[in-house]
């Protein structure tokens, strides 16, 4: 006790001491916090789905249906038929053979990297790939090679000079605390070239990037037999889950042998059916997706010239580097006072030296939202300086 204490003392002194906030309402765009309403510029709903009366109306619907659980791990008696179309819808949307639908994204990324790679393998990982993937790459037998961020020549090096059996590129398509992109096709000519597979985490791109919000693989036009593609359902889809897509033998191997799909319940039937619906709005939602990019524009035209370092994102994810960790609670403080919330991140989730503020935007915003987040960061500009 008394060193767990002194740990936490630590994390306090340093600024790294995380605490929760408690939602006690929200309406999409702005939150109530300690009786307080605040403008949120800080969820992954990209497309403001999570509050859509057509997913709300699938869930209740599977909910009367189905029950509220699965009753069981898949491959007992969770599998229900409602998870069976969800699997072939995605597949489908994807372009992929087949699909397995997973609880979380964590759990896919971890059933992904502990289950194909083998003793003998390895596996080349993006430096700032998401902790999911690091985490699965610290369960696999296999080599782990990390290279530079988005460096395509340090990979091409590493890949040349590698004797595994078997090599794997791990790589986030849309980096979740940058923003930025990863460079696909370069990464898939590599791949062919030394005869490697790509696994492709599209958690921030699936349902917001691509021809009907498809993702990552269809904003750049690539398909390939050698791709395994895993996308997250409660982000842009606004529910829950993930799930990986690829030919049918990966996927078949995934389901004998994925300890984090085996081996927990299976996720709840209502929840496949909201995510079944939010994948129609998704392939019609072009309006969303261009309400959203306007926004993009919009806030990256308000917040050219500030003091931080707005990194160079097209993405609804737009991080203004602050710096040092108290630096950046210090004007999210500022923020909050001013009744919005934007979340400073810090190491450990980016690396020392560039804590941040996280502004996430989302088609739910309005432009005078976006406005009005530009005009507050301006005032505390000016009074920091
Ligand atoms: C959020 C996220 C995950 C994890 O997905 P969950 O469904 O929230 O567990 C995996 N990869 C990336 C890049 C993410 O941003």
């Amino acid at each position: 006790m008394q060193e767990l204490r002194r740990q936490l003392a630590g994390l306090e002194q340093r600024g790294l001491r995380r605490r929760r906030q408690v939602i006690e309402a929200a309406d999409g765009t702005e939150v109530v916090i300690g009786g307080r309403r605040l403008l949120a510029f800080c969820s992954n709903d990209y497309l403001g789905l999570s509050r859509h009366a057509a997913l709300i109306e699938a869930a209740q619907e599977a909910a009367r249906h189905y029950g509220v659980g699965a009753g069981a791990s898949a491959l007992i008696s969770g599998h229900w038929a409602i998870h069976e179309q969800l699997e072939r819808r995605l597949a489908a949307f994807a372009g992929f053979p087949r699909a397995l639908h997973f609880s979380t994204g964590y759990m896919a990324n971890l059933a992904l990297l502990h289950t194909l790679p083998r003793r003998g393998d390895a596996v080349f990982a993006d430096e700032l790939n998401h902790a999911s993937l690091i985490d699965g790459a610290a369960l696999t037998r296999a080599e782990v090679v990390e290279y530079p961020h988005c460096d395509v020549d340090a990979l091409a090096a590493a890949l040349a000079s590698s004797k595994a059996k078997q090599k794997f590129v791990v790589t986030d398509a849309v980096f979740s605390m940058d923003g930025d992109i990863a460079p696909l096709p370069q990464l898939l000519s590599l791949c062919e070239a030394h005869d490697a597979w790509l696994v492709v985490d599209d958690a921030h791109g699936f349902g917001v990037l691509g021809e009907g919000g498809r993702g990552s693989l269809s904003h750049f036009g690539l398909r390939s037999p050698r791709i395994i593609y895993m996308g997250t359902l409660g982000k842009a889809v606004g529910v829950a889950g993930a799930f990986v897509t690829a030919q049918e033998e990966v996927i078949e191997w995934l389901v004998q042998r994925a300890r984090t799909y085996i081996y927990t319940t299976a996720a709840p039937p209502m929840v496949a059916a909201a995510v079944l619906k939010s994948v129609d709005v998704i392939e019609q939602g072009e309006d969303l997706r261009a309400h959203l990019r306007k926004l993009v524009q919009r806030l990256r035209e308000g917040l050219r010239d500030l003091p931080w370092r707005l990194l160079p994102s097209q993405t609804a994810i737009q991080p203004l580097v602050v710096g040092e960790s108290k630096d950046a609670l210090a004007l999210s403080g500022l923020l909050r006072d001013a009744g919005i919330w934007v979340p400073a991140i810090r190491p450990p989730t980016v690396p020392m030296g560039t804590a941040r503020l996280r502004i996430s935007l989302s088609a739910a915003h309005s432009e005078a939202q976006v406005d009005r987040l530009v005009e507050v960061l301006r005032r505390c500009a000016e009074s920091l300086s």
